[in-house]
């Protein structure tokens, strides 16, 4: 449940309201807006279903909440959240960028492609160093040595680093060396995971379950935001259908419909939403266009080399390109670069 204050309602009202709860054994989330105040209502069902709160002074409404998302939710936090990552605003006018090889694979690699990007106007370096493939024959990075190297190359060139973490056991290690914690389409229901993020407050970003719906990737948020960490971005990266001819089919709209039912920013992950690096430029053009708050592109100097997605890495002269693109449709979206 939410109940709306009016907009004249005093300090005093919006205190008697929240004594209220906690005397029912709720809790209450505030939301501070412009013209009026919204408390969110948290806590266990029954004991919503039995509060009478809406005769007392200064209480405009309370609108009762279907969905089982509520930290999360736009009806909580009307206005949009901008999560602050190292001095960088995402969700704000600027567009988030985040680029870089799949995999992190060598100092001199992750340095030539921390360059390139830097050059190319990216704020994040991207880079695996726990690789949740596919096959255990595969790569599966290069651990904590991974992590050294991307905190060592990003301080040299100035950017910020993003990293997937795949185990809540990595969570110090994961987080002495990165500014966001990636938690990859595989460990989207990892709610153990998700549970051991919300206890700490460095931003987490959330990339959609392989086949996860809207609803359930949401909820996989309030798991995080439930713990106490309100700085979570989501990530739509594609999701599976009976397409083969690209590897995901990338929901361009998974973008409004993120933006109406939550406050949080959401980036956008063209390039394992396709699987094709023909198909990153295109895409991230649409992702823009539909008002997303990033993007996370694989960059790599030699894609024909890559130890994982070559296939969907562009090179940095394309990754340039698109910058390039990217800046003119940015300004028609009222953002920037
Ligand atoms: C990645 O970003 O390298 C990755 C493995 O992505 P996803 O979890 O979306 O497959
Ligand atoms: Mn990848």
């Amino acid at each position: 449940m939410i109940i709306v204050m009016s907009p004249k309602a005093t300090q005093e009202n919006i205190d008697r309201v929240i004594d209220r709860l906690k005397d029912s054994g709720l809790r209450a989330h505030l939301s501070t807006g412009e013209d009026c105040t919204i408390i969110g209502v948290i806590g266990d069902r029954k004991k919503i279903a039995g509060l009478e709160v809406s005769m007392m002074e200064g209480v405009e409404k309370t609108v009762r909440i279907t969905e089982k998302y509520k930290l999360v939710s736009r009806n909580f936090h009307p206005e949009n959240t901008i999560v602050d990552v190292a001095g960088f605003p995402i969700g704000g006018e600027e567009l988030a960028i985040m680029a870089g090889p799949c995999s992190v694979e060598s100092e001199e690699q992750l340095m030539e492609a921390a360059k390139a990007v830097k050059a190319g106007g990216a704020q994040f370096l991207r880079g695996g160093a726990f690789k949740p493939r596919t096959s255990p024959y595969d790569f599966q990075g290069l651990a904590v040595d991974g992590l050294k190297m991307l905190r060592r190359v990003a301080d040299t060139v100035g950017l910020r680093v993003v990293t997937e973490i795949v185990d809540k056991e990595d969570i110090e290690a994961v987080g002495k060396y990165a500014d966001i914690y990636q938690v990859g389409a595989r460990n989207m229901q990892n709610f153990q995971l998700l549970k051991a993020l919300g206890k700490t407050r460095k931003p987490v970003m959330l990339k959609r379950g392989l086949s996860a719906t809207i609803s359930e990737w949401l909820n996989a948020a309030e798991y995080i935001m439930a713990g106490g960490n309100e700085n979570v971005i989501f990530c739509e990266r594609g999701i599976r259908t009976y397409e083969t001819f690209t590897r995901n089919t990338l929901d361009i709209s998974a973008v409004a419909a993120v933006k109406e039912l939550s406050h949080l920013p959401i980036i956008v992950d063209p390039s394992h939403g396709t699987g094709r690096w023909q198909m990153v430029q295109p895409m991230a053009r649409a992702a823009v266009a539909a008002s997303c708050d990033g993007l996370i592109i694989e960059v790599h100097p030699h894609p024909e080399v890559a130890l994982s997605d070559g296939d969907q890495s562009l090179t940095p002269k394309n990754f340039n390109a698109l910058m390039e693109e990217l800046k003119k449709i940015a300004v028609v979206m009222g953002r920037r670069v």
